[in-house]
């Protein structure tokens, strides 16, 4: 099988994670800051970290056209937490300073699981992987607000989270999406040592070469 080369956008956030989780599934993974850089890439990976920094370092790093020209041509892109915001292209509670590279058809609500809710876990039925549940990982989590048409849920909030609590308002919300090339998670694959989410992302970008 071949070996794609998945770039990192590497300016903020959970980077070596993803280096890590993407090698880990079978990918040449390499950090990118440059436009250079961007362009020896099979797919990116947008990690989590906080959306409003990486906007602005999107502007100063000079990636914002460059990167939402790679995905309008069909660049493969995988968003986990402030990457799935980054994506969207609709956000409630965003800044209103805060870029979107857009291209994934969802609107995004930003810190949807309340501000004070730091981190929230369950497991959650994952369409399309085998193995069973997914252990997730929330941190400071967006959810999809609304899907657009052409948008397929691959994962959604159960109305009691794997350790008992009641999900209350997140109940039902998606939290992990696709839309052609593109994928988008709420939650932190790459903190959970499991692979099957960067696995799924490495299969979609072989399949777009
Ligand atoms: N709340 C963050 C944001 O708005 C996302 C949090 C995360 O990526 N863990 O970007």
């Amino acid at each position: 099988m071949s070996t794609p080369t998945i770039g990192v956008l590497a300016l903020q956030g959970n980077v070596r994670e993803h280096v890590a989780a993407l090698t880990a599934a079978g990918a040449t993974a390499v950090p990118v800051r440059r436009e250079a850089e961007l362009a020896s890439v099979d797919g990116i990976v947008l990690p989590g970290g906080e959306s409003t920094t990486m906007s602005k370092l999107l502007d100063t790093f000079e990636l914002l056209e460059p990167l939402r020209d790679r995905l309008r041509e069909g660049l493969p892109a995988y968003g986990s937490c402030a990457g799935m915001i980054l994506l969207a292209d609709e956000i409630l509670d965003g800044r209103p300073d805060q870029h979107q590279l857009g291209g994934l058809d969802v609107v995004v609500r930003r810190n949807a699981f309340g501000r004070q809710v730091d981190s929230f876990e369950t497991d959650l039925e994952f369409t399309g992987l085998a193995g069973g549940p997914m252990h997730a990982v929330f941190i400071r989590a967006p959810w999809v607000e609304k899907p657009g048409a052409d948008v397929e849920v691959l994962a959604s909030v159960p109305e009691v989270t794997s350790t008992g609590l009641e999900a209350g308002e997140a109940a039902g919300r998606p939290v992990a999406v696709r839309q052609g090339p593109v994928l988008a998670t709420s939650f932190h694959p790459e903190l959970t040592g499991d692979r099957r989410v960067h696995g799924l992302f490495v299969d979609m970008v072989r399949a777009a070469r």
